[in-house]
């Protein structure tokens, strides 16, 4: 499955402190796989890997996690991008809002009229009017109206008039003299991309003028939507796409590939039948289910957070001028600490949870070396130097420990001053990396 091939994909990065040329290709060809099996279109993902392969190559490992995990977060970070960036609104200027839907049928468009209109009557204070203009199945004006009762939103309809294009310049000038401050009007779909349909969703849109005019995609429908996206882009130049069917079991490359081919935002999603199952998108949530593997993105994000950058920049001051000390030593051991507990994490990250499983990874790893850092005088956790054997015996005994377990702490710490000083980024960063060599 998809996990286990990337699991192998960021095993090969195991190891190597520098992300190189040759393991980011083998990894960004398992991304790629993971891609395409997320339906996200071939060019679109061999374009997309490349990209991420010149931002990765070269780049020094900024974080104490393995290099993988470093290409991941390039990885959501380019997908995020991708897609959008930020969130995107609807715009809602104009007096009233018109908001035109399109789409094929059973994309969705019906239901997520509904959805928007609770949506805006329930978070944004506003009062819509929704429109049936889908004037070629009796059921379908019917539906809508279904849906209006429900959620306790008016539903404009003519159930006798055949011009879609009427009927919505008519709901227009019914909401104006009614109060209504947006407009959604649902149109009729058909099962492909076909003249008619399209001649007709074009009329409405010229007539009404709508601020917004969205694109409604089921998001089950993978390759294809891409097709049918850049059809109603080319008639409509549309404003936003809807992706609805969330709730199902699609990764959502759709959603990738459909912001590459005509670069609109998605704004929002639809996961579930329920009028309320309607959300913004958010491209980084996206680009986390497309990858699936929230949980490694997440680690990487929370080790970020711990190492704060202000920390940081003092830890390297303090390695410039050889002042780093016990006492800094022991700050890092929190910071790590904080980040959760130690199996939790090693079994987050890809590959290492298979690696280390024949490891024993003690849930206080740390407990030895705090309780030997505790054990010395204020003065000899800034200059360690002082220490001598009088007073290791001594430290030893305080805190329950060996001397050698002493001397080893000392020597290893010794080994990561002068390693840290050696290095030119953020030193402190690394600290985990070294205590876990
Ligand atoms: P339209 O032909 O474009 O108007 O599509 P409809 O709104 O009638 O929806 C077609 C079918 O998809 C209906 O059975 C809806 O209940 C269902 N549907 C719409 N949106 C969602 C969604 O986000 N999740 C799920 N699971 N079903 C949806
Ligand atoms: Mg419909």
């Amino acid at each position: 499955n998809l996990s286990d091939k990337l699991d192998k994909a960021f095993h090969i990065l195991k190891g190597h402190g520098k992300i190189t040329e040759v393991n980011v290709a083998d990894t960004l060809k398992e991304v790629r796989r993971a891609l395409l099996d997320a339906d996200v279109n071939f060019k679109i993902a061999k374009d997309f890997t490349t990209k991420v392969k010149e931002k990765a190559i070269g780049q020094d490992v900024l974080t104490t996690l393995q290099p993988g995990q470093l290409l991941v977060k390039l990885v959501k970070d380019e997908l995020t991008e991708l897609m959008g960036g930020d969130v995107a609104g609807v715009n809602l200027s104009g007096n009233p809002t018109v908001i035109l839907m399109s789409g094929l049928q059973g994309s969705g468009k019906t239901t997520f009229s509904g959805k928007l209109a609770n949506f805006l009557k329930t978070k944004k204070n506003k009062k819509p009017l929704l429109v049936a203009c889908d004037i070629y199945r009796p059921a379908a004006i019917n539906q809508l109206h279904v849906v209006g009762d429900q959620i306790g939103v008016e539903v404009y309809s003519e159930p006798e008039n055949k011009n879609p294009v009427e009927i919505a310049q008519n709901a227009i000038k019914h909401a104006k003299a009614n109060g209504f401050n947006v407009v959604i009007v649902d149109t009729a779909g058909r099962l492909a991309v076909d003249q008619e349909m399209m001649d007709e969703i074009a009329r409405v849109h010229k007539a009404i003028q709508p601020q917004e005019t969205l694109f409604v995609v089921d998001s089950m429908t993978g390759q294809d939507a891409v097709n049918t996206a850049k059809a109603f882009n080319d008639i409509l130049n549309f404003d936003g796409v809807i992706l609805t069917k969330l709730d199902g079991d699609t990764r959502g490359g759709a959603a990738l590939s459909i912001k590459s081919i005509v670069n609109k935002p998605i704004k929002f999603v639809g996961t579930g039948e329920k009028m309320e199952a309607i959300d913004v998108f958010y491209p980084e949530r996206m680009a986390e289910r497309i990858l699936g593997m929230g949980d490694v993105v997440s680690l990487v994000e929370r080790a970020q957070e711990q190492f704060d950058e202000e920390e940081a920049r003092k830890l390297q001051k303090k390695i410039a001028k050889n002042e780093f000390g016990f006492d800094d030593f022991l700050t890092q051991i929190q910071q790590v600490k904080k980040m959760g507990n130690m199996k939790d994490l090693v079994g987050m990250i890809p590959g290492a949870s298979k690696a280390m499983k024949d490891v024993e990874i003690e849930d206080d790893a740390f407990k030895h070396i705090e309780a030997i850092i505790y054990s010395m005088t204020p003065r000899e956790r800034s200059k360690p130097a002082i220490i001598d054997v009088k007073r290791k015996a001594r430290i030893a005994k305080g805190s329950g420990t060996k001397v050698e377990q002493v001397n080893q702490l000392m020597k290893q710490f010794d080994q990561m001053s002068k390693m840290m000083k050696m290095m030119q980024g953020p030193g402190g960063k690394n600290l985990m990396k070294m205590m876990g060599g």
